[in-house]
């Protein structure tokens, strides 16, 4: 890929090197971009790690001086850490350059980071609705973004700033589209803030009553609640950022989860199986509905490989 289409930057700053970062280096690589990449993390062992897995052209011990040059910086820090970062940074951005952020909520994370950021810097925020339970330097892999959604809440940027970085993240596999900032709170809320907290508070419920370790649950466990255990084991620091950063829409999607657990109870003690059958009908035609979107496989057990013993 030439320096000269479009999705390329001549220099490139990963601020945080966990997974959603590792993953853009790894499919710039595969995209043939000749980008030079820079990359900073917190802490000295996490540098280490991504010296050793050859992550990044160069690894360098500040975000200041990671920064220093780049044409597009990428903040791939957990939501609550992208203020202060922006902070230490912005007086050593290039004039012209692009910061954008991955971070799971928008409107916290504008608020925080834009304030900093020196006039002629294009700040465009991002998020893309890709991930797995794993989080760290080593968890990443090119093909993480194939086909996945890429939103991008572009909340004034310029249209050149915001069609270049569109296109960046096309070219490391995802299809892109760009939302307002509320709505992009919202609608990640329902799709995924809420769904991770429903998994977090089962899988509590379960060890609270302690069954999770117990062999029967494990053995007989089919794939809902390995599914929330899954879910459930996603980063604690990340989560906690999410849900103290996106408290209006997460407060809203709770409350209408609850009035539906409650009808859905009431369901169940007054004996209307008519209602329960014809909301698990609905429910059912949106699974269909996201398969024929092709964002999950209809394989049996999710498409989970079975390990032989
Ligand atoms: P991760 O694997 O846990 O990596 C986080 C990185 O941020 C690490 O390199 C960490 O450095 C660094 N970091 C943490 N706290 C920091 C601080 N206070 N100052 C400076 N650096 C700090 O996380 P991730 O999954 O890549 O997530 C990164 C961002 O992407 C988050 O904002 C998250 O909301 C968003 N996101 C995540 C997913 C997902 O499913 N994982 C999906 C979409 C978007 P050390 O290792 O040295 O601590």
């Amino acid at each position: 890929m030439s320096e000269t289409q479009p999705q390329n930057y001549g220099r490139v700053a990963l601020i945080g090197l966990g997974l959603i970062a590792s993953s853009i280096f790894w499919a710039m690589k595969r995209a043939g971009m000749e980008s030079h990449v820079t990359g900073y993390a917190r802490s000295a062992e996490t540098r280490e790690t991504a010296k050793r897995l050859g992550l990044c052209h160069e690894i360098v011990d500040s975000a200041e001086e990671a920064v220093k040059d780049a044409d597009l910086v990428i903040l791939a820090v957990p939501v609550g850490a992208m203020g202060p970062i922006a902070e230490a940074i912005a007086p050593h951005l290039k004039p012209g350059c692009t910061v954008s952020d991955v971070g799971s909520v928008k409107q916290e994370v504008i608020d925080a980071v834009r304030p900093h950021l020196p006039e002629g810097v294009n700040f465009v925020p991002t998020h893309p609705m890709a991930g797995t339970e794993h989080s760290g330097p080593d968890a990443g892999f090119a093909s993480l973004y194939d086909n996945r959604w890429c939103l991008i809440v572009p909340d004034g940027a310029p249209e050149e700033a915001t069609a270049k970085l569109e296109a960046f993240w096309q070219a490391l596999g995802a299809r892109t589209e760009q939302m307002e900032v509320e709505h992009h709170d919202l609608v990640c809320a329902v799709v995924s803030h809420v769904p991770h907290l429903i998994a977090y508070t089962m899988v509590g419920v379960a060890d609270d009553l302690r069954r999770v370790s117990d062999q029967e649950v494990i053995k007989f466990s089919a794939a809902g609640f390995r599914d929330f255990t899954r879910i459930a084991a996603s980063d604690p620091t990340m989560w906690r950022d999410v849900f103290m950063n996106n408290k209006q829409a997460t407060l809203e999607i709770l409350g209408r989860f609850t009035e539906e657990l409650f009808a859905l109870q009431r369901a169940i003690r007054t004996g209307d199986g008519q209602l329960l059958f014809d909301y698990f009908t609905r429910t059912r035609e949106i699974r269909r509905g996201i398969l024929q979107a092709g964002q999950d496989t209809d394989a049996p057990d999710f498409g989970r490989v079975k390990v032989e013993k």
